[in-house]
């Protein structure tokens, strides 16, 4: 099946309306700018967002072609300058976090930024936020989980968040939970559309690398199979307490006391 039908497809199932405010997630990579065109291309209603991380040369080349993209098909763009927001670029900030805890680059960078998205979805009052999550990407974390021996912590993924239910929640969507990665390259690139190809310079997840290098010894079908089969397995597993509370820091949801973002700070209340 073409992307195009796999995507309209994707989003009738999980029974997106066209009259609601969506905002992309626009990192500048394929996936995302392939997410923004795709909806605005079957008429829904979306804007643009993006987190200018301040990663010196690699940020501005992510901005300028979110730009191009976002004033070739009409769409609002709203930046969130993090240096401007925060205090410090996302590697001085990484770094601060690093000389304190032993944690991944991208583990800390995907915590702010899951913040800084549903605060400012929020703020903006749209009604989803999309990310150009990939059936790759998804067969990557599901297997990650279970090597983890923590299966569960996959239990509500899927192409529409499933895990909260909070008015302080913004739910999340991903059109693309079923294309594959190299599908994605190659329809962004048949389109002509204005996108960083080159890898993010601080991606260094060796493990998720691992699993990635693995994943693509095996063929397309069987990766398929992968979130097929994960689907019909993770219905079956008791899912994880889903209580939300909000953080006694900053007030956004939160499983514990503190939010993953005030924790990994260590902002003190
Ligand atoms: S690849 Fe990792 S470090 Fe780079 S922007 Fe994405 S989450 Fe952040
Ligand atoms: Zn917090």
């Amino acid at each position: 099946m073409e992307i195009s039908q796999k995507v309209k497809q994707t989003l009738s199932k999980i029974k997106i309306n066209k009259k609601e405010r969506i905002l992309v997630a626009l990192s500048g990579g394929k996936d995302s700018t392939v997410t923004a065109y795709l909806l605005k291309k079957f008429g829904y209603n979306i804007e643009g967002f993006h987190i200018d991380l301040g990663m010196g040369e690699y940020s501005e080349k992510c901005l300028k072609a979110i730009k191009e993209l976002c004033d070739d098909l009409k769409i609002k763009l709203y930046i969130y300058d993090i240096k401007k927001e925060m205090g410090s670029s996302m590697c001085y900030l990484r770094s601060a976090i690093q000389s304190r805890k032993s944690l991944k680059n991208c583990a800390i960078c995907g915590v702010i930024k899951k913040w800084i998205m549903n605060k400012e979805a929020r703020r903006l009052k749209v009604s989803k936020i999309a990310t150009g999550h990939n059936l790759d990407d998804e067969a990557q974390t599901f297997l990650i989980n279970i090597f983890k021996g923590s299966p569960e912590l996959s239990a509500n993924s899927g192409a529409i968040s499933k895990n909260m239910q909070d008015k302080k929640f913004v739910p999340r969507i991903k059109p693309l939970f079923y294309v594959l990665e190299n599908d994605i390259r190659k329809f962004s690139k048949k389109e002509k559309l204005p996108v960083v190809y080159e890898s993010c310079p601080c991606a260094l997840d060796s493990y998720r690398i691992q699993v990635r290098e693995f994943l693509n010894t095996l063929s397309e079908k069987n990766k398929e199979n992968i979130i097929k089969n994960s689907q019909k397995i993770l219905s079956k597993i008791k899912k994880k307490d889903t209580k939300i509370s909000y953080c006694k820091i900053c007030g956004e949801p939160a499983r514990k006391n503190i939010c993953k973002k005030c924790e990994l700070m260590e902002i003190k209340n």
